[in-house]
């Protein structure tokens, strides 16, 4: 029980890598605020023992500001919500780039804002940030807004971790290549669905294979725990290969 006794938080929880990360807290012993949008999304997990599951809109500042003042302090929060927009900076618009930012970027600032405070009072507790291989750490074709974002994630971590190092809080980011996920499944069946489009992604993968949501979850297990006590700052990138 690599977890045990520790309270974490999980934003998008409902899929996806958010969803196995809140099983995967939950089986190493941990008691786990599930939350995503999609209150539906959360319904399996709600009969996962240990697990409580809240909706919660990461782009709504109130609401999780309403959460920590229920969850009271907790030991890690783990910022997993994100959205991928395809095309390049000449297919951008305005909008796409806000809403990129406030989903991924933003809700970070807001939710550390909200959970910091109680992880300082406590003197200890890990802040994981999900960002992505197509970031700072690669350029990845049609990619702009994403890679932007996410390369943004990087810079927000290492800035909370240089000014808490020194208070017991670590704050780490996960950057993954291509996972198999339902929204990468949207994305595919957006490029055509067919094998072309299953190809754009798998190229970038040289293991021949996507990475699995447990593979990812497992990596938040162990940047959550205290295992990883002298890791902060960190961008650990677990993409198959994909940045070598
Ligand atoms: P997903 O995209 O399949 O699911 C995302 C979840 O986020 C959904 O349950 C959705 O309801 C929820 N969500 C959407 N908007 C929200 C909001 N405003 N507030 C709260 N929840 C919201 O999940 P995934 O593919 O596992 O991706 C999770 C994270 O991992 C994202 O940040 C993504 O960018 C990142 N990532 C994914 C991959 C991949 O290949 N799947 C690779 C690298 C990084």
């Amino acid at each position: 029980m690599r977890l045990k006794g520790k309270t974490c938080v999980v934003t998008a929880a409902g899929q996806g890598i958010g969803a196995a990360t809140a099983r995967a807290f939950a089986r190493e012993g941990a008691s786990v605020w599930a939350t995503d949008v999609d209150a539906e999304k959360l319904r399996p997990l709600s009969e996962v023992n240990g697990v409580r599951t809240r909706k919660l809109d990461v782009m709504d500042k109130q609401a999780i500001n309403a959460l920590a003042r229920e969850s009271g302090a907790v030991d890690v929060l783990f910022n997993c919500a994100g959205f991928v927009h395809h095309g390049t900076v000449l297919d951008a618009t305005d909008d796409q780039w806000q809403f990129a930012f406030n989903l991924n970027v933003r809700s970070m600032f807001w939710t550390i804002q909200a959970f910091l405070p109680g992880m300082l009072e406590k003197g200890s507790g890990s802040i994981v940030n999900m960002s992505s291989a197509a970031s700072s750490v690669k350029g990845a074709a049609l990619r702009f807004i994403y890679g932007t974002t996410k390369a943004a994630v990087i810079g927000l971590t290492k800035s909370v971790a240089v000014d808490y190092v020194g208070k017991g809080i670590r704050c780490n980011a996960i950057c993954p290549g291509t996972v198999q996920t339902p929204s990468l499944d949207e994305r595919i069946a957006t490029l055509g669905g067919g094998a072309e489009a299953k190809q754009f992604f798998m190229q970038r993968q040289p293991t021949g294979r996507f990475g699995s949501s447990e593979e990812i979850a497992a990596l938040a297990v162990y940047l959550a725990s205290d295992e990883s006590a002298f890791t902060t700052g960190t961008v650990n990138v677990i993409d198959g290969g994909w940045s070598v």
